[in-house]
């Protein structure tokens, strides 16, 4: 594996990886096949397979290229490695880094960021919030660093339905508004001073917990939301830095919610309108293109100040299920992330 790395100041780097996840134990003992190889580290294969998807189209093999590709046996921390780490020095730079995590639902998102609550901090210690709180609590103490006297702060919130939710404040409505300098400002947003590691996952935990609860099955409302975590420093009061940790809402689409009702409808269209606009966004970024459309969504409205300017850079997860029942979720996850790298 070759290391993402942040770019030259002046252009928007972005590293894109995909993630497969090993078949489920449902899956399994429902036979399902597992149709994804990764035959080096950084492509997918998608199998052909004899077997009709419908009337008229046969599977075929399909092969993509990305900046890494993790098999089933990557582990989170392998997975950080290659894609949150190497930006994590850049908001000490006063940079700003974004890292994504992208996919069905069910695909591996949350295991990977570590938002997964069941009770216990060990939970999200082993993802990618905690492999940077980690990190950012190291450099802290790095000679380079300690001098400009950072201070670091968490905030936690959710987007559902193109509203701003505050998941440390009890899933608070917040309203997004432009202030004076062209900064989109969530107001009353908690932001949470932390001086350890174990502050900042109490934080995750907290939120984790609000985001989940008053859930009727593992398929609702957290599922159909964004997730952003932001790490933020600040030196004498001023931004001085900025890590978003986003946990995106399933990209799902077409068959599982054609049967949905209205509100599953309307909560789909809104989803699709957001990761469009995500993509649309990181696309103009990617081509150094002087107009980009962040007022299409929320999300990217919300994300703004994270990806323009100098010195940003955005990593990009895409978490795959194996199984051939997931295979047309899985091409357009693969497509989707091909066209943002
Ligand atoms: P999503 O957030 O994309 O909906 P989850 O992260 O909740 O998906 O994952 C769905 C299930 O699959 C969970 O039970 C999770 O523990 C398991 N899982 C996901 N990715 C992996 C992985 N790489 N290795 C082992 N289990 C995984
Ligand atoms: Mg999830």
């Amino acid at each position: 594996h070759k290391v993402c790395s942040p770019g030259a100041p002046e252009v928007h780097r972005i590293c894109v990886c995909v993630r497969k996840r090993p078949l489920s134990q449902r899956e399994t003992n429902m036979k399902d096949l597992d149709i994804i190889t990764i035959p080096s580290d950084n492509v997918v294969m998608v199998h052909e397979s004899k077997q009709k998807v419908d009337l008229t189209r046969y599977l075929e093999n399909q092969t993509f290229c990305f900046d890494h590709a993790f098999d089933d046996t990557a582990s989170n921390e392998l997975v950080y490695q290659f894609t949150a780490r190497p930006l994590v020095e850049s908001i000490f730079r006063k940079g700003m880094a974004t890292c994504f995590a992208y996919g069905q639902t069910g695909s591996g998102k949350t295991h990977t960021m570590g938002g997964t609550f069941s009770g216990s901090l060990q939970d999200c210690s082993k993802g990618i919030y905690a492999l940077v709180a980690q990190d950012v609590f190291l450099l802290l103490k790095n000679a380079t660093y300690e001098r400009l006297d950072l201070r670091v702060y968490g905030t936690f919130f959710e987007i559902y339905g193109g509203k701003v939710y505050d998941l440390l404040n009890w899933k608070k409505k917040l309203q997004v508004l432009e202030d004076g300098h062209r900064q989109m400002q969530v107001v009353g947003l908690q932001e949470r001073e932390v001086c350890c590691v174990e502050e900042l996952l109490t934080l995750v935990e907290q939120g984790n917990s609000c985001r989940t609860s008053g859930q009727t099955s593992v398929n609702s409302h957290s599922s159909r939301s964004h997730a952003v975590f932001q790490i933020i420093l600040r030196s004498k009061g001023k931004l001085h830095g900025k890590f978003s940790l986003v946990d995106l809402a399933g990209n799902e689409r077409g068959a599982d919610t054609a049967k949905a009702n209205r509100k599953r409808q309307l909560e789909g269209a809104e989803i699709n309108k957001s990761l469009l606009a995500l993509k649309e966004c990181i696309r103009a970024l990617g081509q150094n293109k002087s107009h980009t459309p962040f007022r299409a969504s929320k999300l990217t409205q919300v994300l703004r100040d994270s990806f323009i300017g100098h010195n940003s850079s955005t990593c990009m997860i895409a978490t795959i299920s194996p199984g051939m029942t997931s295979c047309e979720n899985t091409l357009n996850t693969l497509r989707y992330a091909n066209r943002v790298k």
